[in-house]
């Protein structure tokens, strides 16, 4: 429940202050660039002088919206409270800008700003300073660069953000740590079976009725909320805009991030809604070793946050977590989505996005393991609950390749439970890989046909190919089988294939669902304004690059409609 102090804001109750956090993050020169005189006459036009006298406060953590404030004259002092106590971050003087990220992704500050000695400044708001990006793009690169590096030093520091408290195979922290890992929200999770943690709860609140707690400093925000009432508090949603976008993009996996870059740097409004956050499939993957351009492979994590701060920095709205549940084409031409979360929105088109979801094992009392022992993807937030202990993956194509390789370097043996007789599904890069690594052990013919736990996977049944089934203590069993488009929220005049895939472009030109006297446009669906990308798009190769390019497409697609609609110049995508 939320607690009754829960509006005021992160920054209201300001213990002690302790010296800094023993790093100088000055040194860093592209987190702190120090603008020259020239860059600073620069900047000034886009925003508004303004002065501060000693202590005065330029922003509080938990302040949104808040603003950037390029230092003229004087010193101010970054402060952290998400400890408990009052630690001074950093300082610094003339030159130097304050912000971070969150300008863009409009949370709230998780840091404060106090003049030290009396300040004279230039303020900045966001949309100033996209605009400034737009207009003075090699300054502008300066600060989005220091305000995606200020993160990086944030999160590789001791600074804590929100603590989580809750035990390690509770679901419902679980779900929590899930949600703050997927939207990037700096966090420490503490598990309460451990004592110690324990008693740290305990000096803020003894008498904790449900799980997780989650707190800031030595505050306690929340016990047990909801998906919603986390959202909420933390910005990563706001009220549904009341605007007709151009274009809504359903799902952010790689190919509905990838349609919100090309969207909204190509000028359309996009608004991109998703079940959890960004990264789709794509974010449950520790290593990417087949995109382009990053030969020594990329984390699907950092690739999906990348992207995602690609697409907030050309303009693209995000509402997450918001799970489409109805899509609905008006008489006026317009789309309606509506979200189990009791919104709706509209748009001029849609793009569908929402990708697959991973195929479940059909073996009794395997659903209630779900999240606590039993996974479908393979993290650092699943491996350290894994650490030095046996697990399992089932599965023989690229995913269940790439979890065994992954776990082998936390858990201690990785059994690959494979059902043929060979790994030939698996890219040869990796399957090479799989079979000369000494801590993955690969069972031909070997297949899961129980669990064992209650509250928590305690061990698995395996029929081995000889038929004998042998009993063995597992920490986590990973199933990587196949995967279900998830379309079933789509009006039936969105035509799919027989698995659920939808048709688009020339598979659909012919069907009887299709009236227009135009041919459809390359990846448009049988509904006109209605486009597809990525692995829910029948025919698709299921990777990551293509994803991306499929989203690309997709909004070339959504150009070519408008064009149309709107009678204006449109690009030839059907050649
Ligand atoms: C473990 C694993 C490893 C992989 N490794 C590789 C690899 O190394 N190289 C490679 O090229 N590919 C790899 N892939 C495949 C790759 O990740 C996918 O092809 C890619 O993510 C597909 O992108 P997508 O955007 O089409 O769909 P998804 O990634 O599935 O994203 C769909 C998004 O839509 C959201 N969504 C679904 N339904 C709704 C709804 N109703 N309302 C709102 N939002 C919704 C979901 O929350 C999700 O975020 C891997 C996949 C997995 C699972």
């Amino acid at each position: 429940m939320p607690e009754s102090g829960e509006s005021q804001p992160l920054g209201a109750w300001l213990p002690q202050e302790k010296p800094g956090l023993g790093f100088g993050p000055l040194a860093d020169e592209v987190a702190f660039p120090r603008l020259n005189e020239a860059e600073i006459a620069e900047a000034a036009p886009f925003g508004e002088r303004c002065s501060f006298a000693v202590n005065q406060t330029l922003f509080s953590a938990g302040d949104y919206p808040f603003n950037s404030h390029v230092i003229i004259s004087g010193t101010v002092r970054i402060i952290d409270i998400s400890t408990g106590s009052r630690v001074v971050f950093v300082r610094y003087g003339a030159g130097y800008f304050t912000g971070d990220i969150d300008l863009f992704t409009r949370r709230p500050s998780m840091v404060g700003c106090e003049a030290e000695t009396p300040v004279e400044a230039i303020r900045l708001t966001p949309s100033q300073l996209r605009e400034m990006f737009t207009r003075k793009p090699v300054l502008g690169e300066k600060f989005w660069k220091s305000f995606q590096y200020r993160r990086r030093l944030l999160l590789v520091s001791t600074f804590r953000g929100l603590t989580v408290y809750g035990r390690k195979g509770d679901k419902a922290t679980l779900d929590t740590v899930e949600l703050l890992f997927r939207n990037s929200v700096p966090h420490d999770w503490l598990d309460t079976s451990v004592e110690e943690n324990r008693r740290k709860l305990e000096q803020m609140r003894e008498d904790v009725q449900s799980y997780p707690v989650i707190s800031h400093g030595n505050r306690v925000l929340f016990e047990a909320p909801t998906r919603s009432q986390l959202a909420d508090y933390l910005h990563l949603r706001r009220n549904m805009p009341d605007q007709t976008y151009d274009v809504l993009i359903l799902g952010a996996g790689p190919s509905g991030l990838g349609a919100a870059v090309y969207a909204a740097s190509e000028g359309l409004s996009a608004l991109v809604l998703d079940a959890l956050g960004p990264g789709g499939q794509a974010g449950s993957t520790s290593r990417i070793e087949n995109y382009a351009g990053f030969p020594d492979g990329v984390t699907g994590g950092d690739l999906a946050h990348l992207t995602y701060l690609q697409a907030l920095k050309f303009g693209a709205d995000f509402h997450v977590p918001s799970t489409v549940t109805s899509l609905e084409k008006r008489s006026n031409g317009l789309f309606r989505a509506r979200t189990m979360e009791r919104d709706y929105v509209v748009g001029r088109t849609v793009i569908v996005a929402t990708g697959v979801s991973y195929a479940l094992l059909d073996v009794e009392g395997l659903g209630d393991l779900q999240g606590v022992g039993v996974y479908y993807s393979a993290t650092v937030l699943e491996a350290r609950l894994c650490k030095s202990s046996a697990t399992h993956v089932v599965g023989a194509g690229n995913s269940a390749g790439q979890a065994a390789m992954f776990l082998s370097q936390f858990a201690g043996e990785v059994s690959l439970l494979v059902r043929g007789n060979d790994l030939r599904k698996i890219s040869s890069y990796l399957s090479g890989r799989v079979q000369a690594n000494k801590r993955v052990k690969i069972r031909y013919r070997s297949e899961i046909v129980g669990v064992e736990g209650r509250d928590h996977i305690l061990g698995v049944r395996i029929r081995e190919p000889g038929g004998e089934i042998v009993s063995e203590p597992t920490a986590g069993l990973f199933v990587f089988i196949g995967a279900k488009p998830r379309t079933d929220f789509l009006p039936p005049s969105i035509v799919r294939n027989d698995k659920g895939f939808l048709l688009t472009g020339n598979e659909v030109a012919h069907l009887p669902e299709w009236k227009e006297p135009r041919p459809p446009c390359n990846v448009e669906t049988s509904l006109p304004g209605v486009f597809a990308a990525g692995d829910c798009r029948s025919g698709t190769p299921k990777r990551v690059a293509f994803a991306i390019g499929d989203g690309a497409a997709a909004v070339t697609s959504v150009h070519n409609f408008l064009g149309r609609a709107l009678g204006q110049h449109s690009i030839d995508d059907r050649e």
